[in-house]
């Protein structure tokens, strides 16, 4: 191949570093979303690093250039492991980049330095670069969040392939005979691992902005669709699930039931506790609710202490006894404000689509007329639309 690597590794250099500007400018928009500014220190260390072994290559000699370049292209690799794990957990272990960066300093000192031999150098340069970037590609192959798993795989399969490309660096220089190997020689192994490399290079910031822009889009959607209070599908979201739910159940001719919940003497709850007692009562009868549905059920906040909750594939009885668990839970849920108990209880209405049809808003008005009646009937109390 009649690549010149030197060219090779300038364009590199110079689109590494272009990218840290480039997800610089993304992470100022990330919000609470963390690892980018990781990102694009890593990639400013990977372009300084390929940018120091340059200089070397152009001025033959320059030994402490390339113990820099290797170290910090290790640094670099550290540091967007660290951003990949901040991006999905929160955390990472600062330290890594730093270790990472000292055992390549102290092997490129000993193969360069003490030991010469360019060969062990670059193969011990390589198998250490592949295992970072290996950490990258499994950190972004496994456990990874629904939403996001398109651009998790692109990202992934780039560190994938760069592991691949060090890996057969490493592999090439090993078999070449002794001493033929050099930055400067005339080979397939640079043009071929540095054309591989500028690609990867290229997918990997394009994955992380990816990566970004997934995320971002996931939180926005989960802010239009939930309610801020409590976490629960807001009014919107609610109405959307219905009319896909009733359309299926229409192809189907499967079932569908409501559920109406709403506090009892929510009012005098606020006037005697205040209203961040009565925000904090809702939190909690969100948390009873969810943690009582079924995985396919909605749970949504219909209005001010109006909670709905719709059930796929069932009927009014059924509905009805899941109900009165979440009645009995809640009204044994204690809740303390001011030093005094709190104790609260709801009232819920359930209907069907086999007595109310299909149609979302005579479900919720059948739902509704039950649990008007269950009021009636001294509350705390479960009734179905049919009884
Ligand atoms: P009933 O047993 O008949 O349902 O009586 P109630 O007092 O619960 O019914 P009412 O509809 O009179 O009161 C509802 C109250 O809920 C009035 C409103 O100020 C309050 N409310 C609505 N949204 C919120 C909220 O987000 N936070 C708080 N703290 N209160 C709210
Ligand atoms: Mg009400
Ligand atoms: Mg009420």
């Amino acid at each position: 191949m009649n690549l010149d690597s030197r060219t090779m590794m300038v364009m590199i250099s110079a689109l590494s570093l272009l990218f840290s500007g480039l997800l610089t400018l993304a992470g100022l928009h990330a919000g609470n979303t963390r690892g980018v500014r990781h990102w694009a220190m890593g990639s400013l260390c990977i372009g300084l690093g390929l940018g120091f072994s340059y200089t070397q290559l152009a001025l033959p000699g320059s030994t402490w250039v390339l113990i820099l370049g290797a170290t910090f292209m290790a640094a670099g690799i550290g540091l967007q492991f660290n951003g990949i794990q901040t991006f999905k957990t929160g955390y990472c272990n600062k330290y890594l980049p730093w270790l990472l960066a000292g055992l390549v300093f102290a092997q490129n000192l000993w193969f360069v330095v003490l030991q010469p031999h360019v060969h062990d150098r670059v193969i011990a340069n390589s198998l250490v670069f592949a295992l970072g970037n290996a950490a990258c590609a499994r950190a972004l192959l496994i456990r990874i969040e629904q939403p996001l798993r398109t651009a998790y795989w692109f990202t992934g399969a780039s560190f994938a392939v760069v592991t691949a490309m060090f890996l057969a660096r490493a592999t090439m220089v090993f078999l070449a005979p002794p001493n033929t190997y050099s930055l400067y020689s005339q080979n397939l192994i640079n043009p071929v691992t540095l054309f591989i490399g500028s690609m990867a290079q290229m997918c990997l910031a394009f994955g992380l902005v990816l990566m970004l822009n997934y995320r971002l889009a996931s939180d926005l959607q989960k802010l239009a669709s939930s309610d801020g209070l409590t976490g629960a599908l807001n009014r919107r979201s609610l109405e959307q699930e219905a009319a896909r739910l009733s359309a299926r159940c229409t192809r189907t001719g499967d079932t569908l039931a409501v559920m109406m919940i709403d506090v009892d003497h929510f009012k005098s709850i606020n006037d005697r506790y205040g209203h961040p007692a009565g925000d904090e009562v809702l939190r909690r009868l969100a948390t009873v609710a969810q943690k009582t549905i079924r995985s396919d059920d909605y749970f949504a906040r219909y209005g001010g202490e109006e909670f709905c909750i719709l059930l796929p594939s069932t009927i009014e009885k059924d509905a009805w006894t899941l109900a009165d668990r979440l009645r009995q839970t809640y009204a044994a849920t204690v809740m303390e404000f001011d030093g005094e108990i709190l104790l609260s209880t709801i009232s819920i209405g359930v209907s069907d689509s086999i007595h109310a049809g299909l149609e979302f808003n005579a479900l919720i008005a059948a739902a509704d007329q039950a649990m008007y009646r269950a009021k009636q009937e001294g509350r705390n109390r479960v009734v179905m639309y049919s009884a």
